[in-house]
């Protein structure tokens, strides 16, 4: 099988796996990089489908752009396609507002959509003669791993391994070549339920000296699961941006999270912000879970554009932040770019290690259980110390972006 990286090889973002096996042309994901100005994956060559693991961006951006050139099936599950049709027109909004010329519009964005062709987890289909079975990623809701049947070759592209309060974390398939994201290579992630608490105790500090906590959140997966947590802290919960919008669809398809009724308790417990008026009544209440979750548009802005001269308030960050973006930038600098201006955050700033990722003796125990004799590393700004791990029990691939190479 040959196999190109068009982009994602090397960094987090803009993922695009060009696969031929058997003289067939196939894609696994083509997403780009959001970011000022966003980054894109090398063009495609004609392919026959493409295979859609999850909705986030830098996995499925670039999907409008290849559907007009080449009009093929779009493979993912329902929550993908209803989840991905919300952030493409979301993207072209904020592609609008940024100035930057962009690679595709409305009429690409509509023509992706009608070429989605819906799977399910556990279902094996066939692609001119490739046999290739779903199984759940555990990353966010409606995210798969595909396993290439005649190639014996998994791609996990984004997995969670371990169970969160939204999610069953992803269990290892058999196979010869195993494509492994490696976001978290060389770090570990806090445990999850003290992590929980630390972050309750955080917000109840925040909020005894009369500050507002505002979580950027992503709209898939975090903004229900930090709903989730906060459901029984008694606080006046806010919910502001795309996220309800993707509650919506994830209770529509329950089959897909974990606890339908955990999830419904928790969004019945909490405020949606509908309307300006809304906005202004959140202001009054005491955390505020809202969008984008790495701060590069949405809501959040206007939110922290009130708040960030309150040193009694705090943005608390809750997950992976690519470079280039606002989340990463407040991080490092305590400054984020907001309508063109850059700004000084003065309320405090916490992150709080909440990844939708597996850390990195997550990602060796799933590689180990996989039995592979080769692994390719990918989706990871250092991948350097997972590949060392790894380097005991099979061959360990890292290659750049561009480069074509057989497995
Ligand atoms: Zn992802
Ligand atoms: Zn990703």
């Amino acid at each position: 099988m040959e196999v190109e990286f068009l982009g994602g090889g090397e960094e987090v973002g803009r993922l695009g796996i060009f696969v031929k096996s058997n003289g067939i042309p196939l894609l696994f994901d083509y997403g780009l990089t959001p970011g000022e100005p966003p980054e894109y994956p090398k063009q495609s060559p004609p392919v026959d489908s493409v295979f859609l693991s999850h909705a986030h961006l830098d996995h499925s951006g670039m999907i409008p752009w290849l559907s007009t050139r080449y009009d093929v099936p779009v493979l993912s599950t329902v929550v993908t396609q209803e989840v991905s049709k919300i952030l493409y027109r979301d993207t072209l909004k904020i592609a609008g507002a940024s100035g930057y010329p962009f690679p595709y519009g409305e009429i690409d964005v509509n023509r992706a959509i009608e070429n989605f062709s819906a799977v399910k987890p556990h279902q094996t289909v066939e692609v001119n003669g490739i046999e290739v079975e779903c199984h759940p990623s555990g990353h966010i809701p409606g995210s798969l791993m595909f396993e290439m049947k005649n190639e014996e070759t998994l791609f996990a592209c984004d997995i969670n391994t371990i169970d969160t309060r939204l999610l069953t974390g992803a269990k290892a398939v058999k196979c010869r070549n195993l494509f492994l994201e490696g976001t978290y290579s060389g770090h570990e992630h806090p445990e999850r339920k003290q992590l929980e608490r630390d972050f309750i105790a955080k917000i109840d500090e925040i909020v005894d000296r009369g500050g507002k906590a505002i979580i950027p959140a992503f709209a898939v997966g975090r903004s229900q699961e930090m709903a989730m947590i906060l459901a029984d802290s008694g606080y006046e919960v806010w919910i502001d941006g795309m996220s309800s919008k993707v509650t919506e669809i994830l209770l529509e398809y329950p089959e897909y999270i974990r606890s339908e009724k955990d999830l419904r308790r928790a969004i019945e417990s909490l405020n949606v912000v509908y309307s300006s008026r809304g906005r202004a009544l959140a202001m009054k209440g005491d955390v505020i879970i809202t969008t984008s979750g790495m701060m590069n548009g949405g809501p959040v802005l206007g939110y922290v554009d009130k708040l960030c001269n309150d040193g009694k308030s705090a943005i608390i960050l809750t997950g992976y932040q690519v470079e280039g973006t606002n989340g990463r930038r407040l991080l490092e600098t305590g400054e984020i770019k907001m309508y063109g201006i850059t700004k000084k955050i003065n309320c405090e700033i916490e992150f709080f290690d909440f990844s939708a990722h597996a850390g990195h003796s997550q990602l060796v125990e799933f590689a180990r259980k996989c039995s592979p004799e080769n692994v390719v590393i990918f989706h990871s700004e250092d991948r350097e110390p997972l590949a060392e791990e790894i380097k005991d029990f099979a061959n360990v691939y890292t290659p750049k972006n561009g480069e074509k190479f057989e497995i």
